[in-house]
Order: C-alpha cells, then sequence, then structure tokens
C-alpha cells in the first residue's frame, strides 16, 4: 500500500488588531496568525510539528506582513499623538518665552486649536506648569517616522511663529524648537534653515548685516 505523506504550513488566528497596512496605505483590520508546520498523511494534517512564527494578515488585501509592520502607529493613533505633541511643544515654546505676552499666548491658543478645536487660553495657563521644556524630543519623536517632512516643517514653522509674536525667538525658545526638530530626525541645517525663513518673511525688508546703509536701527 502506497502512504503518501508531506508537509504543510497551517495558519491560526489568533487575534484581530487595527494596524497601518503598508499595502493598502491606511488603517486595515489585521489578523494576527501564528504560522505551524504539520505532517500530513494523504494531505490531511495529523502532527503538529514546529511553530513557524506570526504573521500580521491585512484582512482586505490579504498581503502577509512581519508582526512588526503592527508596530508602525495607525493613522487615527499619530492624529491622537500629533494633537498632543503640538498641544505640548506649543506650551513650552510660550513657557521659554515672555508668557505675559499676550499676542504670544493668543498665537499659542490658535496654533492648539487646529489639532484640539476645544483649546483656550486656560488649558494653555495650566499646561504652561505643566511642561518642562527639556522634554521636547521625546514629546514629537513617535512622530519621526509617521509623518511626511512637509508636515514636520509645518510644525516647526507654526511653533517659531508663536516664538515670534512675543516679538522674538528668545535662546530658551530656540532650544526648544531644536530638540523638537531632533525628535523629528531633522538635521541641525534643516531646523535653522526653517527658522530663518519663517523670521525673513515676516520681516518685510531684512537688511543683510553686512549692508553699510543698515546702520544702528533701534
Ligand atoms: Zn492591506
Amino acid at each position: 500500500m502506497l502512504i503518501i505523506f508531506g508537509f504543510r504550513i497551517n495558519f491560526r488566528t489568533t487575534a484581530t488588531i487595527e494596524f497601518f497596512c503598508p499595502r493598502c496605505g491606511g488603517d486595515r483590520q489585521g489578523n494576527q496568525r501564528s504560522a505551524r508546520r504539520w505532517f500530513t498523511i494523504f494531505w490531511i494534517p495529523v502532527i503538529p510539528l514546529n511553530q513557524m512564527g506570526e504573521v500580521l494578515e491585512c484582512t482586505t488585501c490579504h498581503t502577509r506582513f512581519e508582526p512588526a509592520v503592527a508596530e508602525q502607529p495607525t493613522t487615527a493613533s499619530l492624529q491622537v499623538i500629533l494633537g498632543n505633541a503640538v498641544r505640548v511643544v506649543t506650551a513650552m515654546v510660550v513657557r521659554t518665552g515672555d508668557h505675559s505676552s499676550a499676542a504670544m499666548r493668543a498665537a499659542a491658543t490658535e496654533d492648539v486649536r487646529a489639532v484640539d478645536p476645544t483649546y483656550d487660553e486656560a488649558t494653555l495657563t495650566s499646561d504652561l506648569a505643566a511642561v518642562d521644556p527639556a522634554q521636547a524630543e521625546q514629546y514629537v519623536a513617535p512622530l519621526a517616522e509617521g509623518i511626511q517632512i512637509a508636515g514636520k516643517e509645518r510644525l516647526l514653522s507654526d511653533l517659531v511663529r508663536v516664538a515670534l509674536a512675543g516679538g522674538t525667538v528668545t535662546a530658551d525658545q530656540r532650544r526648544v524648537i531644536d530638540l523638537a526638530g531632533r525628535g523629528l530626525g531633522l538635521t541641525a541645517a534643516h531646523i535653522t534653515g526653517i527658522v530663518s525663513s519663517v523670521a525673513a518673511a515676516r520681516s518685510p525688508e531684512p537688511l543683510p548685516p553686512s549692508d553699510p546703509r543698515s546702520g544702528e536701527t533701534t
């Protein structure tokens, strides 16, 4: 009698999670599936053999990924992280400047409203007491992978504008902006470029320091 035996790999779904599917380019349901090799007789799995590891399978496009794909934040969670980061880092910029400046506080409140429409000056006041400007880098770091360069530049530009609403970018404010830029994965040169282009756009006639006609101004 001829016995036909062989091996096959069976997948078993262990959990369903929401993840960002790189193939679909959006948030999807994914099945976490563990793979196991089976010994088969007449194509029927009879003896479970070794575990082959886990995969994450998109329920929409059915692509199988390494489980590490799930470590990328989803679009929905990125929105939450972005909202928190903008709020916290903006408060840090206000705190490290002249935070009695009504213009700067108003600019900061308006800036955060773009990500959280309920934000107001009272919340800003309590945020000012709560934030530690030395931690700017840690707050934005989860965004480094998830948002595009244009989004990072916009975030930093907004911080510079908030600082400038108070008159000037103080050294401490610049430090917060540098830390935030570094957390986002931008180079020092890139950060300096963003700061100077926002500052230049604000002053209508920037006079080069070498211009002899600029003289002493107040
Ligand atoms: Zn997919």
